[in-house]
């Protein structure tokens, strides 16, 4: 197995996109995280953005027929060849089909489902205390990294911001869905041999070389 197609599981801040990144530079693969890439567009103003934002300020899903052709297009895209990490697509079993159908067209197929997780009380602790720099998107947390200079970013001197989906009542309504529409996917991937769990409560670090070591056997276990 020369490919990495990896998808990103977990409750919002459980810490995949940390993770997501320092996969990104370790095996050098592109990364698409639905969440991101919805925020641009509303900070496009693009037609997606459009529909996305009430969606989004909500705490709700955007529909699947919305999202599905935005990372499809991405997985399908050159610089995916090798593999790519999706973070916070897919989140409905739809999205999940949808993804299936579209590697196996391209003749490829999932090499893991990455689970991180976390208690709902520590994913509330984490996101209300959340703070993004304003310019790049660098993020804080008020309470385990702080900034030197409270309200600005460390590394560009940007305001921080709370994102409006990390006020209190769309967190708890994020969370709802995660629990309603994204925990049947771990029952999904878990049937299709896919699903590794690990523990979003320990140390970044650790769980970065837990998922190194993972990654590391199923290419072992591929190259048999
Ligand atoms: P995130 O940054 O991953 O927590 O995503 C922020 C918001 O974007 C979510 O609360 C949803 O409204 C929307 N979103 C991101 N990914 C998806 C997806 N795969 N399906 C539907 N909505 C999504």
């Amino acid at each position: 197995m020369i490919e990495l197609n990896l998808i990103l599981l977990g409750p919002p801040g459980a810490g995949k996109g940390t993770q997501a990144a320092r996969l990104v530079d370790d095996f050098e693969l592109p990364y698409f995280a639905t969440g991101d890439i919805l925020r641009a567009a509303v900070t496009d103003g693009s037609e997606l953005g459009t529909v996305a934002k009430r969606h989004m300020d909500a705490g709700e899903l955007v529909p699947d027929e919305v999202i599905c052709g935005v990372v499809i297009e991405r997985v399908d895209g050159p610089n995916a060849r090798d593999g790519f990490v999706l973070d916070g697509f897919p989140r409905t079993i739809p999205q999940a089909e949808a993804l299936e159908e579209a590697v196996s067209k391209l003749g490829r197929r999932l090499t893991a489902a990455l689970l991180v997780e976390a208690p709902d009380a520590e994913v509330i602790r984490r996101l209300s205390g959340r703070r993004i720099c304003s310019k790049n998107q660098h993020t804080y947390h008020v309470e385990f990294d702080p900034p030197k200079n409270e309200g600005f970013c460390d590394q560009d001197g940007s305001p921080l911001i709370q994102r409006d989906d990390d006020k209190p009542e769309t967190i708890a309504k994020r969370l709802e869905v995660y629990h309603a529409q994204t925990t049947p996917l771990i029952e999904y991937y878990d049937t299709a041999g896919l699903l590794r769990r690990f523990d979003g409560t320990r140390l970044p670090t650790e769980v970065h070389d837990h998922i190194r070591a993972t990654i590391a056997t199923l290419r072992l276990e591929s190259d048999l």
